[in-house]
């Protein structure tokens, strides 16, 4: 029963396709909240550090040695942010490649002319169709 085994082989290409779908979604979920939280995060520490640096300003003392710390632990924070999207872009990779997907259709070149009888897509400067021979352009 080739038929019944080719459309068996197909449902389990779709459900495999599925399953990673979705667990692809749950996972880059899980990322995007995580970008959000640490830059909610990043956020809080950089207006921190912005009252911390024009109070120590204030005081007459900014050195930008009293902030090492702050640079550190918020630059920490970025890079964080940065894998988490390294991740993401991953998943979305990974996800196109499963599902074939990401292999949108090419628009047409700029100046592309379509042949008035046809419908064909020709280079512009085009005399001829080359599909049906009708003169265009
Ligand atoms: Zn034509």
């Amino acid at each position: 029963m080739a038929m019944f085994d080719s459309l068996k082989d197909t449902l389990n290409k779709s459900v495999a396709a599925v399953s990673v779908k979705s667990e692809n979604l749950v996972e880059s979920s899980r990322i995007k909240s995580a970008i959000s939280n640490a830059q909610k995060k990043m956020e809080g520490e950089l207006s921190a550090l912005g009252s911390k640096f024009y109070r120590s300003w204030q005081g007459g003392q900014a050195s930008v040695e009293a902030f090492a710390d702050d640079f550190a632990r918020i630059q920490g924070i970025e890079k964080e942010i940065e894998t988490l999207k390294g991740r993401l872009d991953q998943l979305k990779a990974e996800e196109d490649k499963i599902l074939g997907g990401g292999q949108k259709p090419a628009a047409p070149a700029a100046g592309t002319i379509f042949c008035t009888n046809c419908g064909k897509a020709l280079p512009a400067g085009s005399h001829f169709c080359d599909e049906c021979g009708t003169p265009v352009g």
